[in-house]
């Protein structure tokens, strides 16, 4: 078996994707509560004391809600910057973070699992710590791991080029949120929605298929089109949906002369327990 990922959820009620091999198991973020988290991993015949650390990707709750919980009832290591971490503890100590004696920086490698990681630009309005995207390697197998950030650099675009996994966000569609500032009914959430447009804020379904283009390559097999902000209990809050990012994205490769991989939708749909991890395929 060679490297392969599994979305637990995607998405601002919660981020959790575990990267694993026969031997290996990361997980990334752990924004789902543990009950949840354990839950899901059952689904996919895993145990959570067969995850070897938890990597935060940075200090907003949707990604480190349970992590303190869930590495001290199941001694799981937990991995990040510095600056994640004091801006975790400066934000919730509910989380049993402060209580954990040893947090440990990104290492190069977990099991048989190289990790690259890099900057990602996202947070300031709503402080994120030191965001980072991620690149995880086994046996000439590479997954691209990039969600919370507000564009793509020339230089992620080379770090993940030609990835076999693309993990990367469609956070919102730009007609969507240009009509919501235009509208009065949304007053309220006018400066959340112009920060999510910010360079400090998430990937519009644009940007995300611009990057793809750049980053797709006859490798490339599988997407994941991770953080949709849909809310599955008030419609008029959505900013995007999985079908009008898909499209885009699919729409942009075919334009560009690429090869369509199969798209997959992550989100955590709402309360519904008929929604499953997405494990992509060997
Ligand atoms: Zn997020
Ligand atoms: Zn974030």
């Amino acid at each position: 078996m060679s490297l392969n990922i599994i979305s637990l959820a995607s998405g601002s009620s919660g981020n959790s994707t575990i990267i694993f091999t026969d031997d290996t198991a990361i997980m990334i973020d752990s924004g789902l509560t543990a009950r949840e988290i354990k839950n899901r991993l059952n689904m996919c015949n895993f145990s959570p004391k067969q995850i070897n650390g938890v990597i935060l990707t940075h200090a907003h709750k949707d990604h480190y809600r349970s992590v303190g919980t869930l590495s001290k009832k199941f001694d799981i290591k937990i991995y990040t910057e510095e600056e994640t971490y004091n801006t975790i503890l400066t934000k919730d100590n509910k989380n049993m973070l402060s209580k954990i004696e040893t947090v440990y920086e990104t290492p190069y490698r977990i099991g048989d699992i190289e990790i690259v990681m890099f900057s990602v630009s996202h947070g300031i309005t709503i402080p994120a710590g030191k965001p980072i995207g991620l690149l995880f390697i086994n046996n000439e197998k590479k997954i691209g791991y990039i969600t919370d950030l507000g564009y793509v650099t020339d230089e992620i675009k080379e770090i993940l080029k030609g990835c076999n996994k693309i993990f990367i966000e469609a956070n919102y569609d730009e007609k969507i949120i240009k009509r919501k500032l235009s509208d009065k009914k949304y007053n309220s959430q006018w400066w959340y929605l112009k920060w999510v447009m910010s360079n400090m804020g998430h990937l519009s379904n644009e940007q995300c298929a611009d990057a793809l283009s750049d980053m797709v390559t006859e490798k490339t097999e599988e997407i994941f089109l991770a953080h949709i902000s849909q809310n599955h209990q008030d419609p008029d809050m959505d900013n995007n949906n999985f079908d009008l990012a898909s499209d885009h994205v699919k729409y942009i490769l075919k334009k560009n002369g690429k090869h369509v991989p199969k798209i997959y939708k992550t989100y955590r749909k709402g309360r519904d327990k008929t929604w499953n991890p997405v494990k992509g395929s060997f």
